[in-house]
């Protein structure tokens, strides 16, 4: 791992333009459980469930019950962790421009990253799937579920649910920084959500290096990505942040 993290370090002193795609396993050492991977939410139950567009249509009392307990509750608690700083510390040291995440935690603006495409949206607000007026989901009253808006429709995290269209803004921006970008850090993502799985292959198109972070291999390790550091975010980035120092 040490000579891969090394590497990484130098090919990011020789990169120009640097770009991140992140997704749930960035946040798993804040507390926050992925989707797949070990310890990960389908382990256990199917979030088809409640992540599905269908399921919050048919049932946004089960649905909001379930994002109370395996969303908003761990995000209150959250806080970035060695990944997400590791990757403010490459924006400071001027080498990371912009960061697309899968994740609707917040934590890599916490972090003091400040070019964040959140590309499945944010679970920060919420918004009224009457009138569309939005909320910030700290000052929505969850005692009562689902909660509401002042019109009386029932709110909803301003998020990507399974077979919602991403956000056009969100699309075109991220196609941009993929094109862009001469190498991409690819962390903490199964890489298996279309069409965020896409990203990492058109900046491979585009000419960029692809670097991947991820204890466990994905459907990019050895097609897309030219390597991959197995091993946690924290760990990880912390080691090519300091590797990058002494360059
Ligand atoms: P995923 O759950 O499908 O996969 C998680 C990946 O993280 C796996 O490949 C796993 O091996 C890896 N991982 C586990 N621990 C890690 C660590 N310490 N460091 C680095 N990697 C680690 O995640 P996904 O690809 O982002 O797709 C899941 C979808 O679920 C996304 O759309 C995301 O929006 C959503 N989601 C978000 C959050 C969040 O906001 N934090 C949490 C759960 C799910
Ligand atoms: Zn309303």
């Amino acid at each position: 791992m040490k000579e891969l993290i090394r590497r990484a370090a130098e090919d990011l002193a020789a990169a120009g333009n640097v770009a991140a795609l992140t997704g749930a396993g960035i946040s798993v050492e804040s507390g926050i459980p992925p989707f797949r991977g070990k310890g990960g939410l389908w382990e256990r139950f199917d979030p088809m469930e409640f992540a599905h567009i269908d399921a919050l249509m048919r049932d946004p009392v089960k649905v909001w019950k379930i994002l109370v307990k395996k969303m908003k509750e761990p995000l209150d608690r959250a806080k970035p962790n060695d990944g997400h700083k590791g990757l403010a510390k490459l924006e400071a040291q001027g080498k990371l421009k912009t960061i697309i995440t899968q994740n609707m935690d917040g934590l890599h603006q916490a972090a003091g990253n400040t070019d964040v495409i959140e590309y499945h949206g944010t679970f920060a607000w919420q918004r009224c799937m009457d009138c569309h007026k939005k909320y910030e989901t700290r000052k929505v009253d969850i005692s009562e579920i689902p909660p509401r808006c002042e019109c009386g429709g029932i709110l909803r995290p301003d998020i990507i649910f399974f077979d919602e269209l991403i956000p056009a803004e969100a699309m075109w921006r991220s196609r941009q920084a993929a094109t862009d970008c001469d190498l991409m850090l690819v962390v903490g993502t199964s890489a298996v959500v279309q069409p965020a799985a896409m990203i990492p292959v058109i900046a491979k198109d585009s000419g960029a290096k692809i670097v991947e972070i991820n204890p466990e291999r994905t459907p990019l390790t050895n097609k897309i990505s030219d390597y991959l550091i197995m091993g946690g975010a924290g760990e990880v980035l912390n080691g090519i942040v300091a590797a990058l120092e002494k360059i």
